[in-house]
């Protein structure tokens, strides 16, 4: 089975991070690339399985050396997937997971890798304001600020190869799980 590149995105609090768990859980040789990111680490986060985090010095320095394949700025932080992460994974016959914006994702796009790209989407507009107020993570202005940028990546989703509405976590699992088992079971394109 060839190995791919899967880069799923979708508005700050849609669920992709639950969604993305379940993936992972029932599609073996799958794993999820590690992102750099200047955020502070949330409660409960590890440096290196969450993600990297970097100083501003540190991400602009691996930026320079060219090590990230994509990298955005989203709410005042810097994210970006190390080519590194990629690379290794499909060395070793691996699948990856790319969880990212859609700046990032229209980036992998325009590069030469080739890529699944699935939008996750909210089945409706109060959802994300409930859910990021229900996390419980993020103070008021910084969920205003995530709801802001929700609206334009709500916009591009027709950018995308499949998109999956988050209505009731179960089934839009077992959604994306066809979706990525179906994508995995053909041949790459061109071939
Ligand atoms: P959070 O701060 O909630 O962990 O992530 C904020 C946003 O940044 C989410 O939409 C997440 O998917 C995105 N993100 C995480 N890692 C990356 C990355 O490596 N590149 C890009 N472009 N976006 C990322």
């Amino acid at each position: 089975m060839a190995s791919k590149v899967f880069v799923i995105t979708g508005p700050s609090g849609v669920g992709k991070g639950t969604l993305i768990r379940e993936l992972l859980k029932e599609v073996p040789d799958l794993e999820l690339s590690v992102s750099a990111t200047t955020r502070s680490p949330r409660q409960g986060e590890t440096d290196g399985r969450d993600y990297h985090f970097l100083t501003p010095e540190e991400f602009e320095r691996r930026k320079e050396e060219g090590d990230f394949l994509e990298f955005a700025t989203y709410s005042g932080n810097r994210y970006g997937t190390l080519r590194s992460e990629v690379e290794r994974r499909l060395a070793a016959g691996h699948s990856v997971v790319l969880e990212i914006e859609v700046q990032g994702a229209q980036q992998v796009r325009a590069a030469e890798l080739e890529s699944v790209q699935i939008f996750i989407a909210p089945p409706g507009p109060t959802v994300l304001r409930e859910r990021l107020a229900g996390r419980g993570t993020d103070s008021a202005e910084a969920i205003d600020e995530r709801l802001k940028v929700a609206e334009q990546e709500l916009a591009a989703q027709g950018d995308f190869d499949h998109c999956v509405v988050n209505d009731e976590v179960s089934r839009a699992a077992t959604e994306l799980i066809g979706i990525v088992r179906s994508e995995l079971g053909r041949a790459p394109a061109g071939r």
